[in-house]
């Protein structure tokens, strides 16, 4: 029988603040079949394309995508926030709903021409996303695709990433 994955997500009401549905993955990692049965449909749309990395978003994008990397043999770069990375960085801030973030990647994680499959657990206001695809963009990489496991639809965030590929594998 097919697995169900969306019965591996753990819905954490008003965490980590009031009115927030936390989507907890921890679940879904912790069981074999879920996971792999995760990753092997997080990878399919990119199975028959070629992609020359994957890039994951700090911090639950890494663990999905560094497994991603893996199954499509490929390199694997990181979005981290703002004061982690030890080399030279090129950094965008974008709006939160009452603050903002900044995100950084290192100038080298991408080279140009480089096709990409980016991706990240929750696809929510599209903020983050969209802030990495940009930086992305200016290091000369194709977006040939992003990746969620977890896509809040009634946030409208595919709204900020209209001229990408977006593929999700859970909606709410
Ligand atoms: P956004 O930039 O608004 O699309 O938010 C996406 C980022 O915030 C992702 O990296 C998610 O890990 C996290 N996130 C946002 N909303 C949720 C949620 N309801 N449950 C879990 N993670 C979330």
């Amino acid at each position: 029988m097919k697995i169900q994955i969306k019965n591996y997500i753990r819905e954490v009401p008003n965490w980590p603040q009031k009115g927030v549905n936390f989507k907890d993955i921890t679940p879904l990692l912790a069981d074999k079949k879920a996971f792999k049965t995760a990753i092997d449909e997080l990878a399919r749309p990119f199975l028959n394309k070629r992609i020359d990395k994957v890039v994951g978003i700090d911090a639950r994008g890494f663990i999905l995508a560094a497994a991603l990397a893996y199954k499509l043999k490929i390199g694997l770069a990181i979005v981290r926030k703002k004061g982690k990375l030890p080399w030279k960085t090129i950094s965008k801030n974008y709006k939160l709903e009452y603050a903002s973030n900044t995100i950084e990647m290192h100038k080298d994680a991408i080279k140009k021409g480089e096709r990409v499959a980016v991706v990240d657990d929750v696809l929510a206001t599209g903020g983050t996303m969209s802030a990495t695809c940009e930086m992305i963009e200016k290091l000369g990489g194709k977006i040939i695709g992003i990746g969620f496991l977890i896509k809040l639809d009634f946030l409208r965030g595919d709204k900020k990433l209209k001229k990408f590929a977006i593929h999700s594998l859970i909606n709410y």
